[in-house]
């Protein structure tokens, strides 16, 4: 059956036949940019192009899947053929591909960010730097930012010895331990994975030869968020065909942290001069009021490509936004809503809350655990980062690569062994002062000194361990190695004895339950594409999952996450919580104006999310780590042009309490709801002149009568709080 264009509107047709050649998308949100890629492989693949010949990168694994999933639908029996990956499962599969050629071990290990955290702390130790390990965090975003700039330690360390600040400096010094230790441990971390394929791809003729003249088109979505490793790479592997289409909105570039580069997406024309643009307007997705407001906040963007975006939707409800007293009352008012919404006929999986940082999402969690609403959190504490499921996952480790190091001393004495801190700590330092990893220092245990002769006796124990499970899971799937790995390393057993005295083992038991159950899944998926699946493949899927990607859309759940996780996605309920000064925009007053530019495309993301309904919420109060701040709404409410909704109006509108979900008191000392002052004629949200600062906007009323106070935002940004007895303020 030919492929049917008909969903697709004229500008979307022409990307998606556009026959070859440089081709950029840029569009607004939600105008159907991600099903312009679909279709423009769909219809590559009718075309004749072989389908294992195109490679289309995505921004997580499950927006790999759906795409694989889509093109399935599209032309039956292509979905899994073409290379639909995140760059970094691109890489990935690249570098054991040609392992050799970078002198790497076909089994090296992929390090998380708590492993590259200890790497950076026993480099820092080593250096001489014990008291500033607090700052280790630090130091892995610096080392991470360098590797998505193409900054090998060498590079940094000439760059940073250029610099003024003497940190760069210490910084290059740790980068060059850090590095040597992860060389050591056969292992590489995320950033490796880029830059060692741009690294492969730069010297090595023939493989960058090969990849050029095989992959014949080349697609990436979320093109604003790619960082310049990522464009490097994309750039090196269409230089041959140049059938290259690049999709991404600018505004909603929100990766910067990170190392994205939004420059990446404007300058692409200038990198291809030839290249074709279509610009998409129509917007597919939201009601043209949540369009308005979305329009109206990222207007005040200074660095943007002017774009308006319009709907054939019509109608809709009005967008709500609402100040509440304070986080909890926030979250239970949400709660309110979300029962207003499933006594409407919606279900549950059609909401989503969105925050600007994971600490919000605590209150969140309670109301909705109090009224019992299956709720479910993308992207906190990830099921492999648990405990045990780390500790069973770093024995495959170690398996699979003794050089493994860090995985190795993590699971020396777990179960115990009687392995203690010191024993440890001997046996690294032999390993340092000999050039060894700790696996070689095992091997030579005799030669260290100081080592009880128990001590040696289990060292010799462990050893044995691991090498008969090396030659044991050769043959075994992935679920049949961990069996495997669980009963002979006693660590099942200990998990079971412990339930005795540890309140927290049996779920511990349970967890590793639900491990193996997870690999049998993923092996039975595997067996219907006539693949198995074996500890290495395993582990690399493991590692290369990013925080998205366990969300099932059907999941009759709530949804819970931060905006950031939301690019991408859509929802016909969606919440955008805690916006006020200072949460979101993060830092408000302190930014620099990119930074604000930056949390203002962000708010963008979350209002563009939305489908049908959206709610936006600021509390008047919030405690953020112990301490309560009194926060103003956020800029971008105002900039909206949405008036909120006071606290005061909505208890006098409030339906009877919760029954769930009781209304928690009031701390004292709370500040007086705002009320509307009909005598100056001020009223919550109106605009006001005054003759010094000009046009401002009234974010906040206290007292009344005399002593009547007004906080104003004036459009210059200052905040000040005036008493209207003696402010010259008037009405704008
Ligand atoms: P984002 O900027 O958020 O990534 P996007 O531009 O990639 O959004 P899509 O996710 O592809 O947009 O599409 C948004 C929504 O609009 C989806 O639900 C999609 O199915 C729908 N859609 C896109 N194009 C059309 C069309 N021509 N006809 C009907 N629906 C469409
Ligand atoms: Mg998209």
């Amino acid at each position: 059956m030919p492929l049917n264009l008909d969903h697709l509107n004229p500008e979307q047709k022409a990307g998606a036949t556009h026959l070859g050649g440089p081709l950029l998308v840029l569009a607004g949100a939600g105008t159907g940019k991600t099903r312009v890629i679909t279709y423009r492989i769909a219809k590559l693949i009718e075309e004749g192009v072989p389908a294992e010949r195109i490679l289309a990168v995505t921004f997580t694994n499950k927006a790999a899947d759906e795409m694989r999933r889509r093109i399935e639908e599209l032309c039956p029996g292509k979905g899994a053929l073409v290379w639909a990956h995140t760059f970094h499962a691109f890489c990935c599969r690249v570098l054991r591909q040609h392992h050799e050629a970078l002198g790497l071990q076909k089994h090296f290990t992929i390090y998380d960010a708590s492993d590259q955290k200890k790497l950076v702390t026993e480099s820092m130790k080593e250096l001489g730097l014990e008291e500033q390990t607090n700052k280790a965090p630090m130091y892995v975003s610096i080392i991470s930012r360098a590797k998505d700039d193409l900054l090998d330690a060498q590079s940094y360390a000439i760059y940073a010895a250029a610099a003024v600040d003497s940190s760069r400096q210490v910084a290059a010094r740790i980068y060059v331990a850090y590095q040597r230790k992860l060389e050591a441990a056969g292992a590489l971390d995320f950033g490796d994975l880029l830059l060692k394929t741009c690294v492969l791809l730069k010297e090595n003729q023939s493989v960058r030869e090969y990849y050029q003249e095989y992959f014949l088109h080349l697609l990436v979505d979320e093109y604003q968020d790619t960082n310049h490793a990522q464009y490097v790479l994309t750039k090196t592997l269409a230089a041959k065909h140049r059938n290259i289409c690049v999709v991404g909105d600018d505004d909603q570039s929100v990766y910067s942290w990170r190392g994205a580069n939004i420059r990446n997406i404007l300058e692409f024309e200038r990198d291809f001069k030839d290249a074709k643009v279509v610009t998409l307007e129509q917007n597919y997705r939201s009601t043209p009021l949540i369009l308005e407001a979305a329009h109206k906040v990222i207007r005040n963007n200074k660095s943007r490509k002017p774009k308006k975006l319009w709907t054939q939707k019509q109608g809709g409800d009005s967008i709500r936004v609402q100040e509440l007293p304070n986080e909890m009352e926030e979250a239970s008012w949400i709660v309110r809503r979300i029962e207003e919404q499933l006594s409407k006929g919606r279900s549950l999986k059609e909401i989503s809350i969105f925050y600007r940082t994971n600490a919000q999402s605590r209150s969140f969690e309670e109301a909705l655990r109090r009224a019992g609403y299956a709720y479910r959190i993308v992207g906190a504490m990830r099921f492999y980062e648990r405990k045990e499921i780390k500790d069973l996952l770093c024995y495959a480790r170690v398996v699979l690569n003794a050089a493994d190091s860090t995985s190795l001393s993590r699971i020396l004495n777990v179960p115990p062994r009687g392995i203690g801190k010191t024993s440890l700590e001997r046996l690294e330092n032999y390993a340092a002062a000999n050039g060894l990893t700790l696996w070689n220092a095992f091997l030579e245990q005799e030669k260290i000194p100081n080592l009880t002769s128990s001590c040696r006796a289990r060292v010799r124990e462990l050893v044995a361990l691991l090498e008969k499970l090396r030659a044991g899971v050769g043959g075994l799937s992935a679920g049949g190695a961990i069996a495997r790995i669980l009963e002979e390393s006693g660590y099942w057993t200990w998990l079971e004895n412990e339930t005795e005295t540890d309140p927290e083992a049996a779920g511990r038991l349970d967890n590793i339950q639900e491990l193996l159950n997870a690999v049998r899944e993923y092996e039975d998926k595997a067996k219907q594409k006539g693949q198995t699946i074996d500890l290495g493949t395993y582990l690399e899927e493991v590692s290369l999952q990013s925080d998205i990607d366990g969300l099932d859309p059907n999941q009759p759940a709530v949804t819970l996450m931060t905006v950031h996780l939301a690019k991408g996605l859509e929802y016909p309920i969606v919440f955008l919580t805690g916006l006020e000064e200072g949460l979101f925009p993060i830092g408000a007053g302190n930014s620099a104006p990119e930074e604000l530019e930056e949390e203002r495309r962000l708010c963008y993301v979350g209002i563009t999310r939305a489908r049908e309904m959206l709610y936006m919420t600021h509390a008047a109060t919030r405690r953020i780590f112990g301490q309560v701040y009194a926060n103003l709404p956020s800029r971008f409410i105002l900039e909206a042009q949405l008036l909120s909704q006071a606290a005061s109006s909505q208890a006098a509108a409030a339906p009877a309490p919760y029954s769930r979900a009781p209304r928690p008191e009031a701390p004292a000392g709370f500040r007086a709801p705002a009320a509307p002052a009909k005598s100056t004629g001020f009223k919550l949200g109106c605009r006001v002149r005054h003759p010094s600062f000009g046009l401002g906007q009234v974010m906040e009323m206290s007292g009344s009568g005399e002593a009547l106070k007004v906080t104003v935002r004036f459009d210059d940004g200052r905040v000040t709080k005036l008493l209207v007895r003696y402010a010259p303020l008037e009405r704008a």
